[in-house]
């Protein structure tokens, strides 16, 4: 793979030899103003042991779209905590969620709301599982490993493609894999995708809250392994607009206990029907350009009515071939887009399903300033 990193691997080699002398770092990462992620380096005099071992930290927030600059403070409080793959030894990643100096979630803090209905559901035992797919550029803003200047041949041979010309990057992919094991994220799968450099990871299943902190942390390490090759990581659901390619979801599969269990068929089937009547309100905050991807094309269903079917890939809503067989398992909500912050996603999923709870609304959650 070519590329003008700027960075020197093998002078930076010696310098990673150093012990740290007893010290630990914690990169401290959160969700920023635009959807993105950051990260900042603090120094712990001894390793964490659990997530209550991390100090609350701080940082400017008016260089991240997140405060003013007359009160620019945003607090950090550590909420999960992940062996890094990069640092590797005790050193740790941290996720953390934001809040304001006055005492309430950041505009950005999606988490606190959405853990709130996961709390109140405990017993529900609600269990997602997310598919990822994204999109790799190049540095000059092609996409990655496309002919200069052309396209490669039409859809078809890259889908869990094999062989030089129908699979790109897979060294990008493989290192993001094993830097997910190794974290302690539950990265269940990986699969290049539809168009060529496009590629998709699975996380799940994971019981509540988990589901947005380890897709999160899945992504950061995506963000920071492709760096490394020096290829750009897009999480546009329509990266190319034109001619004929596939658009980038987050399919999101849901269960309770009473789904998974015999008999779960008619717990699904009353899901979907509460789902069926908050289309709208769902695809609200389901991603945004999500309008451009879900147009009835491309194995989507249109954006402007709410479908389900079994085995159906054109659907709103798929129940998988074997789920209907067994009559019990999961279901799969096929409109989030890849650009999705997962907390709004599994967060409007248990208020609908489940019940709301007072105080909370996603819908306006989404949007809160
Ligand atoms: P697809 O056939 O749609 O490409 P994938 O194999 O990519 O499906 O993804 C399936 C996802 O469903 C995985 O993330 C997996 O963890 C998740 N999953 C499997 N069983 C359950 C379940 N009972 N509840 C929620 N999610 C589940
Ligand atoms: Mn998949
Ligand atoms: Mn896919
Ligand atoms: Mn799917």
């Amino acid at each position: 793979m070519s590329s003008t990193v700027i960075s020197n691997t093998a002078t930076l080699a010696k310098y990673l030899d150093l012990p740290q002398n007893g010290k630990v770092i914690a990169e401290y990462v959160w969700i920023d103003g635009t959807n993105g992620l950051r990260s900042k380096g603090k120094t712990l005099a001894t390793a964490p042991k659990s997530v209550d071992d991390l100090p609350e930290w701080n940082f400017d927030g008016s260089s991240t779209e997140q405060a003013p600059g007359h009160d620019s403070d945003v607090y950090l409080r550590p909420v999960a905590m992940y062996k890094d793959p990069f640092r590797r030894g005790d050193n740790v990643i941290v996720l953390a969620e934001t809040w304001n100096s006055d005492g309430t979630p950041n505009k950005k803090n999606h988490r606190y709301a959405a853990n709130k209905l996961m709390e109140a559901h405990k017993s529900e035992e609600v269990w997602f599982g997310i598919e990822q797919e994204y999109t790799l550029f190049d540095q000059y803003g092609a996409v990655y490993g496309w002919p200069k200047g052309g396209f490669p041949g039409p859809q078809g041979p890259y889908y869990c493609g094999v062989g030089t010309g129908k699979v790109y990057a897979r060294d990008v992919i493989e290192a993001h894999y094993r830097a997910c094991l190794y974290a302690g994220v539950n990265c269940s799968g990986i699969n290049a995708e539809v168009m060529p450099s496009q590629w998709e990871f699975q996380v799940g299943p994971n019981l509540g809250i988990s589901m947005g902190d380890e897709l999160w942390m899945a992504r950061y390490l995506l963000e920071r392994v492709a760096e490394e090759f020096g290829v750009k990581v897009s999480f546009h659901p329509k990266p190319l607009s034109e001619g004929d390619w596939n658009g980038a979801g987050c399919h999101t599969n849901v269960s309770t206990a009473a789904m998974r269990v015999e008999g779960g068929m008619k717990y699904i089937e009353a899901a979907i029907e509460k789902l069926s009547k908050r289309h709208k309100e769902h695809i609200s905050v389901y991603g945004e350009d999500n309008d451009k991807r879900l147009t009835g094309k491309h194995e989507t269903a249109s954006i402007a009515q709410f479908s389900y079917g079994v085995a159906n890939r054109g659907s709103s809503v798929r129940i998988p071939r074997s789920v209907s067989k067994d009559g019990y398992g999961y279901y799969e909500d096929r409109r989030p887009a890849s650009n999705i912050d997962p907390y709004l996603v599994t967060g409007i999923m248990v208020e609908t399903i489940c019940g709301s709870i007072p105080d909370v609304d996603m819908v306006t959650e989404a949007t809160r300033q």
